[in-house]
């Protein structure tokens, strides 16, 4: 079972501090905000380039990271749940705590409404991100908790 480690860390912070509107607000408050966010939840688990070098240097006015011994780029999303998408940090971090707020969990029709995009598919093939996600989270802590106990 492949579980990309930066999503499943990301995800956690929403349930593991209780997160409210308020506090979501005062700490999300904008696009830079989420994206100094993720980056410290990515240095965290650190960047490993396809070259297997580890070091990195952060380029800040490209939101990128420079392998030390190849020069390779690697922008904040790629290799993220997030890559690929044209969406903004602020839209994802408000759409997982959407969809994590509630037991029921918002449709997709009801996040584009709440976030006041224009078009619907690229917040669908979101929120479609999340689910598959989270649904590999639950295999994956399932199989874990079925290992640990046998
Ligand atoms: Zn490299």
């Amino acid at each position: 079972m492949s579980v990309n480690i930066h999503n499943l860390n990301i995800f956690h912070i929403f349930e593991e501090k209780h997160m409210n509107l308020f506090s979501f607000t005062a700490n999300f408050d904008s696009e830079k905000a989420c994206r100094l966010h993720f980056k410290e939840e990515r240095d965290k688990i650190g960047i490993q380039c396809k070259c297997g070098c580890k070091d990195h240097f952060w380029i800040k006015s490209i939101w990128s990271y420079e392998c030390k011994k190849c020069r390779s780029r690697i922008s904040l999303r790629s290799g993220t749940i997030m890559q690929s998408s044209k969406l903004s940090f602020l839209t994802w971090y408000k759409t997982m705590f959407l969809m994590s707020a509630t037991k029921k969990g918002f449709s997709s029709k009801e996040i584009q409404k709440q976030l006041k995009q224009k078009r619907y598919e690229p917040v669908w093939a979101m929120v479609h991100k999340f689910r598959l996600k989270i649904y590999q989270i639950i295999i994956y802590f399932n199989t874990y908790n079925f290992l640990k106990i046998n």
